[in-house]
């Protein structure tokens, strides 16, 4: 955990769980970015040469196999979405491995359901690898494991996913990545003079009304399960930054203290045990 958890304080975060969204993968027409891909691989390769200890949380999956199969649109049925994803999901993994090879990183997939995170046995058998994987500097990638998840056993979102495997791997900090520059006082696609709150210490659900609650003007499709994942983060001691992965690059302002994207800030809010 970080001390006194301020901007200028988050450069000393030794561990970072990275958490980056499909439709920052990938174009408006489904086909893998390259040209992002590269840049993140390269930042988190140059983080690791620093002496941090990065994780990374990865969707696209589905939005991969849905690309590869030239579907054309995610399948309706739950089966036909955990097979596009077991087609994806190897992909996505291949594009990781060769980009990450070129700075002759070593990557490893992990694969995790709701109850293996919620049993304690389980858990801490999760726990143990990531710990082996990063005491041999290994970049652990983490995904749901969609082809066997079902609703009894999801996460629901890569977002909370992302703040489970924050806390299991006791990280300093989460930076969640989007297409959006942060966390908005109302929907900046309807409201021009829409304000990027650049610092939150309110960690109550009320700040997650104003996400995206059904009766709220306010908030952005998507962000709701950002500000819940990054809320239950720094409720749980850890940094919390939501900043715009167009440029993965952002994360260096992030760890020099700039202010870019919303930080929520640990230890403002009563403690959760979600
Ligand atoms: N696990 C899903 C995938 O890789 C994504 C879930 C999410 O992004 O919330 O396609």
């Amino acid at each position: 955990m970080i001390k006194g958890i301020k901007r200028d304080t988050l450069g000393d975060a030794g561990r970072i769980v990275i958490k980056i969204g499909t439709t920052s993968l990938t174009y408006e027409n489904g086909r893998v970015n390259l040209n992002r891909i590269g840049h993140l691989t390269r930042v988190i390769c140059d983080l690791m040469n620093r002496g941090k200890e990065v994780i990374l949380v990865s969707s696209g999956a589905i939005g991969i196999g849905v690309d590869k199969l030239k579907l054309g649109a995610r399948p309706a049925t739950v089966s036909g979405k955990q097979a596009v994803a077991a087609v994806g999901q190897l992909m996505l993994m291949n594009i990781y491995e060769r980009f990450f090879s070129e700075f002759s990183q070593t990557v490893a997939q992990v694969l995790l359901t709701k109850d293996v995170t919620d049993g304690a046995e389980t858990k801490q058998n999760v726990e143990n690898t990531f710990n082996e994987l990063i005491g041999m500097k290994v970049v652990p990638i983490v995904n749901e494991n969609d082809t066997v998840a079902v609703d009894e056993i999801k996460f629901g979102d890569n977002d909370f996913l992302s703040y489970i495997v924050s806390k299991i791997t006791h990280a300093d900090l989460l930076i969640i990545l989007t297409d959006i520059d942060g966390y908005y006082d109302k929907n900046p696609n309807e409201y021009h003079d829409a304000i990027l709150m650049h610092t939150i210490t309110d960690l109550t659900e009320k700040i997650e009304e104003a996400a995206g609650g059904v009766n709220s003007r306010l908030g952005t499709g998507g962000m709701l399960t950002k500000v819940h994942a990054s809320r239950l983060a720094a409720e749980h001691g850890i940094a919390a930054v939501i900043a715009n992965g167009e440029k993965p690059e952002i994360i260096y302002d992030i760890l020099d203290g700039k202010e870019v994207g919303t930080l929520f800030v640990p230890g403002s809010g009563s403690d959760c045990n979600d």
